[in-house]
């Protein structure tokens, strides 16, 4: 398993404030939250980033997406919010473990920064 903050999230050996977690994935709320509702749902399989993800991987990406859905309904964001995926250097991924941000519970903007 991938050595990076959230493959030792996965094994326990750091804390984290896990809100969800089955067998494909882990869904914590950011350390350094950017809106007041702020969680990253994260595939137990180490796929650096999105552009590494294969046609086997079909699946579990679907399976992070709805469950994006599930913890967003857990967390009460009944009035919409942000589903982010930063792919890279210049995407602004700064763990290179894929993850998909949920930003909620205040009004976003367009363009992001
Ligand atoms: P990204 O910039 O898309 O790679 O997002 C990485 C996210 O991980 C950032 O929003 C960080 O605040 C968050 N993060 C880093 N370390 C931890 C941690 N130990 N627990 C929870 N979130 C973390």
């Amino acid at each position: 398993m991938s050595d990076t903050v959230f493959g030792k999230i996965i094994r326990r050996e750091i804390p984290a404030d896990i809100v969800y977690e089955d067998d494909l994935c882990i869904a914590i709320k950011d350390i350094n939250p950017q809106a007041p509702t702020h969680i990253l749902v994260i595939p137990k399989k180490p796929i650096p980033r999105l552009n590494e993800a294969e046609e086997e991987d079909k699946s579990l990406l679907g399976h992070l997406l709805l469950t994006v859905k599930k913890v967003a309904a857990t967390a009460n964001l009944t009035n919409g919010y942000r589903v982010v995926i930063n792919n890279g250097q210049e995407g602004g991924q700064t763990v290179e473990h894929l993850h998909i941000h949920i930003l909620g519970g205040r009004q976003m903007k367009w363009p992001p920064g």
